[in-house]
């Protein structure tokens, strides 16, 4: 019996009662590869991408995949595959896209503190466009492009200044945010981009958060980068094209993001309002492709009930799933094979082995568990491999891709002699 897919999830159902993604049960993959471990769906990335795709349907857009949700060479390689630029930040970042087949003229180079050494690495590459931060890093770009006798094109990244209404740590675009030159220093700033000889201004970009549910944010930055579109373009610098950033939300927990073309549809009626139709339009979606593409299986390893809390201790943890540590942020938490509808539930907080108490994965959960039943943390695919750490000296854990019935490992599990590898004992 095939029941319908999680919320959020269309390509993970449970059928007999078993959780499958596409045409693979997961109970087969945890058994073949171990946990925790890391799955992708292709469909779920390509059915994300399409959606921005149907958005931009007709107009000149280019989508650069925000590469720090999942930079996963296999991730890449589908995103790469399916025309996507990407958007990067740092000298690892590009050498991960390159080796995934990424093409050099898509690729955006983003971020605030970009060294001498990535800039020349961008530079010898060919890379599309250098998002630019600051004043400051302007003149630096500008004599390392001139010392290789280059010209680097760049775009400026303007702070529009609007709340996106998301948690503190993924808001961007405030005025106290380290992101960005302020709106009202904007033009003054294109001015000065516009006389260095070792630069060359294309475009304007802003990124004003992450996890944004919430159309308004959007729909004011726009009109605010719009304003400074009007104003650099007056003062005789052309402007090829507009990067309106990332930042759309997913759902976690019942969040209700707008769908990616209906947001666009608003989005491109206020470009076509000011007259900017021929405009090339970027954008640097990371979380929304990826985020619900991806679970991690994890084993439960023991159950301890206690006075306040019962815990569940799962085999995955914070090193491996960090965002709720760092953002209180929510995981479903779902059984790989369904319990009878009879079967006793307890409330849990779902905890990994590492020494701290910041290392939860779900809190209050309700769950009808015993040790050895596998469980898998929803919406995994963005901003967990990705930040995933070695603390306690915790391998990182393996990812496959799954497509249709085909299973893909795209990375193995990390063993402690890869750790190791680097360190050496002090000699004598
Ligand atoms: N672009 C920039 C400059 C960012 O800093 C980020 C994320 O922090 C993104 C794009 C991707 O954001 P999201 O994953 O929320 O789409």
């Amino acid at each position: 019996m095939t029941r319908p897919s999680l919320p959020g999830h269309p390509h993970f159902i449970y059928r007999d009662d078993e959780l499958v993604v596409e045409n693979v049960r997961l109970r087969d993959v945890a058994a073949a590869h171990g946990t925790p471990l890391f799955v992708y769906s292709k469909a779920a990335m390509l059915s994300a991408l399409a959606a921005y795709q149907r958005g931009f349907a007709g107009r000149h857009a280019q989508i650069c995949y925000a590469m720090k949700a999942n930079s996963s060479l296999g991730v890449l390689q589908v995103f790469a595959r399916a025309g996507c630029g990407f958007d990067i930040v740092s000298g690892g970042e590009l050498s991960r896209v390159l080796a995934a087949g990424g093409e050099p003229g898509k690729i955006i180079f983003s971020g605030v503190g970009k060294t001498r050494t990535e800039m020349r690495q961008a530079l010898a590459a060919g890379i599309g466009c250098f998002n630019v931060e600051s004043e400051a890093e302007l003149d630096v770009l500008s004599e390392v492009a001139l010392a290789l006798k280059l010209r680097a094109p760049v775009s400026i990244r303007v702070n529009p200044n609007v709340d996106p209404k998301t948690h503190p740590y993924i808001s961007t675009g405030l005025k106290d945010n380290k992101f960005g030159v302020a709106h009202e220093d904007a033009l003054r700033i294109y001015q000065h981009a516009a006389s260095l000889k070792g630069l060359r201004v294309v475009g304007i970009d802003c990124h004003i958060g992450s996890q944004i549910t919430d159309t308004t944010p959007y729909l004011d930055a726009m009109d605010r980068v719009l304003d400074l579109v009007a104003a650099i373009e007056g003062a005789g610098i052309p402007l090829e094209h507009i990067d309106f950033g990332g930042g759309l939300g997913i759902n976690y927990n019942n969040d209700t993001p707008p769908e990616a073309d209906a947001l666009w549809q608003q989005l491109l009626a206020k470009i076509d309002a000011r007259g900017y139709q021929n405009k090339k339009l970027m954008i640097e979606p990371g979380r929304s492709l990826v985020g619900n593409a991806g679970v991690c299986l994890t084993e439960v390893l023991y159950v301890k009930p206690g006075e306040h809390k019962n815990f569940c201790i799962v085999d995955a943890a914070m090193n491996d799933l960090p965002r709720p540590a760092m953002y209180q942020a929510f995981h479903a938490i779902v059984p790989l094979s369904k319990p009878g509808d009879d079967a006793a539930k307890v409330t849990y907080d779902v905890v990994g082995p590492v020494c701290e108490s910041g290392d939860w994965i779900g809190r209050d959960r309700a769950l009808a568990v015993a040790p050895g039943d596998q469980l898998a943390v929803m919406s995994a695919g963005a901003y967990c491999m990705s930040m995933a750490s070695n603390y306690n000296t915790r391998g990182r854990a393996a990812e496959l891709l799954v497509d249709g019935d085909k299973v893909h490992l795209i990375r193995q599990r990390e063993t402690v002699d890869d750790q190791i590898r680097q360190e050496q004992l002090v000699a004598g």
